[in-house]
């Protein structure tokens, strides 16, 4: 199965296909932990996109087609993947189907923006493994480390406030209307985003079962 997280900046996507892709032990393509991890490293293709990154915008089409590729190069999708934080764009998502990546379910997790903004303020990330927290809702074992790997957790510089009302009204104009393509699909399943961790993907599972 390919599974496709929608949804604003922080209504829980990485969280969300992080249970799933272990529930369904399925790989993920995460976009965004990939474009931090070469930000980290210092490779180009980071060093490019941390502009727009650091803005709340955008990376261009073509920067997030070429990752596609590579991943697609270099990992087995037999089973299958969750695609976290792509597509974002119309034209991501008709490359996806271009490039013969047949998508069974598109989740939206719903969560509005009010709730987005009062949320960003407690994420912390793992730069190291990408996994990500909230200092109230999902809380690391030990303050300030990852549980998964030991690094220390950062604030991402596109969390902080001006930078997340950017990214919400960029979802709004960009991402928004991919919702009505897999909609037209019968592929689009709406979730509400806004309870717990477990709840959530309590609902996303049964939403899920529902499909198969
Ligand atoms: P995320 O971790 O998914 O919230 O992504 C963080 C940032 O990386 C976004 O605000 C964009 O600047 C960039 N990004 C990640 N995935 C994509 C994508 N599919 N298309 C364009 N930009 C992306």
């Amino acid at each position: 199965m390919n599974i496709i997280m929608l949804g604003p900046p922080g209504a829980g996507k990485g969280t969300q296909a992080e249970v799933l892709s272990r529930k369904l032990g399925v790989t993920t393509l995460s976009t965004g932990n990939i474009l931090r991890s070469a930000i980290a490293e210092g490779r180009p293709v980071g060093l490019n996109a941390k502009a727009f990154m650091d803005k709340g915008q955008l990376v261009p089409d073509d920067v997030i087609i070429g990752i596609v590729k590579d991943y697609l190069e270099t990992h087995d999708l037999g089973k299958g993947c969750i695609l976290d934080g792509v597509p974002r764009t119309l034209a991501q998502a008709r490359m996806l189907d271009e490039m013969g990546v047949a998508i069974d379910a598109a989740i939206s997790l719903e969560v509005g923006d009010e709730a987005i903004e009062e949320r960003m303020g407690g994420r912390r990330t793992c730069t190291k493994c990408g996994a990500t927290y909230h200092i109230v809702a999902n809380p690391p074992k030990v303050e300030g480390v990852c549980d998964k790997c030991g690094e220390a957790l950062t604030i991402r510089p596109d969390d902080q406030p001006e930078t997340v009302r950017a990214r919400l009204s960029v979802y709004h104009e960009q991402t928004e209307p991919i919702l009505g393509y897999y909609k037209d699909q019968g592929k689009l399943i709406p979730v509400d985003g806004t309870a717990s961790v477990e709840e959530t993907s309590e609902k996303l599972a049964a939403a899920l079962e529902q499909l198969s």
